[in-house]
């Protein structure tokens, strides 16, 4: 079954990962700039990443025939330091133009701190100004609730940023209404350790439906599942879905949001 993993940081995953995505039927992946398992000191350590997303991993996916998009930004683990955070945002405008990306993400929340917020609202002052899709990061376990209506708050401050460009992930039980009701885009993140189980995600589909909505496994270098989505089809076809249904959330959904960026070609 064909699908498209639209939040996967393939920079920390082996090469064999891209294989058995292709071979599950992975067509497409998208990939927003993260916290890389350390802070950088510099820079041009972010400028380093930046191209690596940009120019090397596009070429790693397409081995295996697979698309490969990314998205730009500091993410909001290491914005806590606000003159280095805007430093790194200077050089985000040179890459918006490079054909694989998609917009500034993923930015937002991680401990909710005064420095955190005030990056996020550059980021979303930078979205506007550039007209960019925006992809939201959402914080773990306790911080979430709070982290979450802080987000929605700085959002409908820019009402500019139309609520079709936004996507709202790491959405779970106590948040996905919440962004439902803002109108935004949602995304369900299914995980090994935290965040959702496919059962969770399968459950939330069925209540919340199945519009303006992404799911994705988020693996990146911690303990995580590149085949997370594959999972999720089996569970939903299990649980009577028909072919058409699951492909509506796994394919059409985030075609029709990152068609929202020139960037995207849809396959
Ligand atoms: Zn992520």
């Amino acid at each position: 079954m064909n699908f498209i993993e639209p939040h996967a940081h393939f920079v920390c995953r082996s090469t064999d990962d891209y294989q058995a995505m292709a071979m599950a039927g992975c067509l497409i992946i998208g990939e927003p700039s993260f916290w890389a398992g350390y802070d950088r000191c510099s820079s041009a350590g972010f400028r380093d990443y930046f191209t690596q997303l940009t120019e090397y991993e596009p070429r790693r996916a397409a081995r295996f025939g697979i698309k490969h998009y990314c998205w730009i930004c500091v993410n909001p683990k290491e914005a806590e330091n606000v003159p280095f955070a805007r430093k790194v945002m200077e050089l985000i405008p040179e890459f918006l133009d490079k054909p694989n990306v998609l917009g500034i993400g993923e930015i937002g929340l991680n401990r909710n701190t005064p420095n955190e917020i005030e990056i996020l609202e550059a980021h979303i002052d930078l979205a506007v100004k550039t007209n960019q899709l925006v992809l939201v990061h959402t914080p773990h376990m306790e911080d979430k609730l709070k982290g979450t209506r802080i987000i929605l708050s700085a959002l409908k401050n820019r009402p500019e940023l139309g609520p079709d460009r936004v996507l709202i992930d790491h959405c779970e039980e106590h948040t996905l209404p919440i962004v439902r009701d803002s109108g935004y885009w949602a995304g369900l993140t299914i995980y090994p350790t935290t965040k959702l189980t496919p059962a969770r995600a399968a459950d939330l589909l069925e209540v919340y439906g199945r519009e303006r909505i992404w799911v994705n496994s988020a693996c990146d270098w911690g303990v995580s599942d590149p085949l997370a989505i594959p999972k999720l089809a089996m569970e939903l076809r299990h649980r009577g879905w028909s072919q058409q249904e699951i492909e509506h959330v796994l394919l059409e959904n985030p075609t029709q949001f990152m068609s929202g960026s020139s960037h995207f070609q849809s396959m």
